[in-house]
């Protein structure tokens, strides 16, 4: 992870990696934990390789923002990942924030308690530092499934996307709902959640198939009042991501594209995945990403266990 480019001391791209325990199922299995965190930034995978009798070592160390070990809450997560981006959407930023990780690792553990808490923020900030100032926070839920956009706040209805003349991409009928109060959000995620294709804790195939996309949006009329149609401000949009021949197809197309927009090509390939295209407003002007990397700590999601080591060590 690199975090060079800073602005509202707020770094633009931040990857933290969350372990979470061993389950009942791992322990039962007797297999270990091989995840070892000691500090909180870099990481060294050791991997033992033997060729003709020799054996070598193969190191490979990888930089992030935090590593959040496995006693680390929820509450935590929040404040270490998207609390800080909170207070920037009502300055025009858009925000992304996803899990990355392997079936089971704790992608939708990690993601749920997230909008909500998020949306306590605002609706704080909203009625306290930006009072009277004629914010509103809107919330819509969509699911991509198979390459079609359905949505969750409304019977999973079957949505089109259309590209109106400014390149802005909007979703047809998407229903957005204005909330003033917490209890209406987390209602209105509890009703998404039961509408996804799977509800929220199947771990099956049908799970690993589906990106569910929550989005918060702040919006405001021209003169802060209400009679005017108000227009949008910032958003913050919460992905719990498919499994992984689905995630890496989108990783990869979303590469593509932020290469693409760093070398300020002309052409873009939003087109590369739905998931990016439905995203594509949120990577352009003043963009925040949040990438939460799951893992599981068992040995029994290594490849070789007996040969690789994965410690995180101290750094200057
Ligand atoms: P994924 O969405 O990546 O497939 P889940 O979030 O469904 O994985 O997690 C798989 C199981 O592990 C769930 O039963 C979940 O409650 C549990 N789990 C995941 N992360 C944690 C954690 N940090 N602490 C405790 N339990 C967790
Ligand atoms: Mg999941």
């Amino acid at each position: 992870a690199v975090d060079k480019e800073r602005s509202n001391n707020v770094a633009k791209i931040k990857v933290v990696v969350r372990k979470r325990p061993l389950n009942k199922k791992e322990i039962a299995k007797k297999e270990d934990d091989i995840i070892t965190i000691d500090s909180n930034a870099l990481m060294v995978h050791e991997k033992k390789l033997k060729v003709d009798l020799t054996e070598y070592v193969e190191k490979h160390e990888f930089l992030f923002d935090a590593v959040l070990n496995e006693d680390v809450s929820n509450e935590e997560v929040y404040s270490k990942t998207v609390e800080p981006i909170v207070p920037l959407i009502f300055n025009r930023t858009k925000a992304t924030c996803f899990a990355y990780g392997q079936t089971g690792s704790g992608k939708t553990y990690t993601m749920q308690p997230l909008p909500l808490k998020a949306s306590q923020d605002i609706l704080r900030l909203m009625y306290h530092t930006y009072r009277n100032q004629g914010f509103q926070l809107f919330v819509s839920y969509f699911e991509i499934y198979g390459g079609k956009v359905f949505d969750l706040l409304n019977d999973r209805k079957k949505l089109c996307m259309r590209e109106d003349g400014k390149q802005q991409v909007c979703i047809v009928g998407l229903q957005e709902y204005k909330v003033l109060d917490v209890q209406t959000i987390k209602e209105l995620i509890e009703r998404g959640n039961a509408t996804r294709s799977t509800g929220t804790t199947g771990a099956n195939e049908e799970s690993s198939r589906s990106h569910a996309i929550l989005q918060l949006a702040i919006k405001r009329s021209a003169d802060g009042s209400e009679l005017k149609p108000a227009r949008l401000v910032g958003k913050l949009s919460f992905i719990d991501l498919a499994g992984s021949a689905e995630i890496n197809r989108s990783l990869l197309a979303l590469k593509e594209c932020i290469r693409a927009l760093d070398n300020d090509q002309g052409h873009i390939p939003f087109r590369g995945s739905k998931l990016i295209e439905v995203l594509r407003d949120s990577y352009m002007g003043d963009s925040r990403t949040v990438m939460i990397s799951c893992i599981s700590p068992s040995s029994g999601s290594c490849e070789h266990p007996e040969y690789t080591q994965i410690r995180w060590v101290k750094c200057l």
